[in-house]
């Protein structure tokens, strides 16, 4: 038997249902905050995703799914959408003088890692980003998005970590102070800490390796090393997140994966996910456009990942057992029957009725006892008497009842009784 690729998963339809809500309340809450939707291929040139993320961060390094195509260029399946969104932003001219562009997005995304529970090598993500503002109020505009669509989707129970990394000046200071220390302490770092330090030093502060943890306790904070810019952005943040009285934990060692973020970085966690507890990030990008070819043009943007958002559902007991709705049974009696069934089952249809005939010529035992496994509403039995008269006889199935209509009559049938 040939199975499916390690890290993939079906979405069988006994679940679909619950991926169904989930997109619901993403384009619901997405239209309410006037964000729309931007739909990009699933593959990219291999260099938008090493000139944006970074060549020496984990995706890029060692999750891509990267080939050579018949014509010999080179294509990753996308690991995460900024860099793409960027690519299809600059190229079809949506950036406009003054404007605000407020976009967002839902798919399957690629990463080549080791599966677990909540990480998969082909998952799914919702996420929005908004281009044209370098002020705090779009941080904090995409904050709220994120927090109304964790809420009315039903998870209350996460946490909200915040950070800053400054813009680029606070940050190259900061980093000579952390070369510094990391130099001091570089000998008991984990292997890959050792690395990090030496091809992107700030990423190892967000190491989960316990022995790291505890050695980076005494590391110099980003914060302090922050000029008046970068110190105004992160407090504007705060006071309208608390304005709006979103809670958040400040996180000094949230540093987030990518290159390209500065300022505000923000990540969701819940504890239900276990090691992978986050289920959502973000962050402001202020120089990824200019970086991909277009003009300067501040950004911020976030993605949840839908496979972690529908594990916390389900912890919570969100997904009730979904009933089958099927309104109407038919079910014909011998190859002669068959003819009037499917009139009626198409007529039905055009009624927008959930109308289930069988396929497979069973006896009309078969036939009743899978009417009765769908829960229908009604059926309908066509045997010799009713091609004679072209009538049928509609049961109602909760209690019964019988009614009698002719084949040209069944468009007026009162269905909601
Ligand atoms: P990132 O783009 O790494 O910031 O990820 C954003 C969110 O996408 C994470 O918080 C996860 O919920 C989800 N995610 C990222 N990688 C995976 C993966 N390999 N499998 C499942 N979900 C993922």
């Amino acid at each position: 038997m040939i199975q499916s690729v390690r890290g993939t998963k079906d979405i069988l339809p006994d679940s679909i249902a619950k991926w169904h809500f989930v997109e619901s309340i993403f384009r619901k809450v997405s239209a309410i905050y006037a964000y729309k939707e931007l739909r990009t291929p699933i593959f990219e040139k291999t260099e938008v995703f090493c000139r944006s993320i970074g060549e020496q961060t984990d995706i890029v390094n060692k999750e891509m799914y990267t080939f050579n195509d018949k014509g010999g260029d080179s294509i990753t399946l996308r690991p995460e959408m900024t860099a793409a969104l960027v690519r299809s932003f600059i190229q079809n001219n949506l950036a406009t003088a003054n404007s605000v562009q407020k976009l967002w997005y839902y798919g399957p995304f690629f990463r080549y890692e080791r599966p677990q529970k909540g990480r998969l090598r082909q998952f799914h993500q919702y996420g929005a980003e908004c281009l044209g503002s370098p002020y705090p109020e779009s941080d904090v505009e995409i904050i709220m998005l994120a927090d109304s669509i964790c809420k009315t989707l039903g998870i209350a129970n996460y946490k909200l970590m915040l950070n800053s990394l400054g813009n680029a000046f606070s940050r190259e200071r900061y980093k000579t102070a952390l070369l510094h220390f990391l130099h001091k302490i570089k000998n008991e770092l984990s292997d890959d800490s050792k690395i990090r330090a030496k091809t992107n030093p700030l990423r190892v502060l967000d190491s989960k390796d316990e022995k790291d943890i505890k050695l980076l306790e005494n590391a110099p904070v980003l914060i302090d090393y922050f000029d008046e810019d970068s110190n105004d952005h992160f407090l504007h943040v705060q006071n309208l997140l608390k304005e709006n009285q979103i809670p958040f934990e400040i996180s000094s060692k949230l540093v987030r994966g990518l290159d390209y973020y500065s300022h505000t970085v923000f990540e969701f966690r819940n504890d239900y996910l276990g090691s992978q507890d986050a289920f959502g990030g973000g962050g402001r990008y202020d120089g990824l456009v200019e970086q991909l070819g277009g003009k300067h043009y501040p950004a911020i943007g976030f993605a949840l990942g839908v496979e972690r958002i529908i594990i916390i559902l389900e912890s919570l007991g969100m997904f009730a057992e979904s009933i089958e709705n099927t309104d109407v049974y038919i079910a014909p009696l011998g190859n002669e029957a068959l003819p009037l069934a499917s009139a009626a089952a198409q007529t039905l249809r055009q009624m927008e009725l959930v109308t289930v005939t069988d396929l497979n010529r069973r006896s009309l035992k078969a036939q009743m006892r899978e009417a009765n496994k769908l829960n229908c509403r009604f059926s309908i039995i066509i045997g010799e008497n009713e091609i004679k008269h072209r009538t049928f006889i509609i049961k109602r199935m909760s209690d019964g009842e019988q009614f009698e209509v002719t084949l040209n009559d069944l468009k007026q049938f009162d269905f909601t009784q």
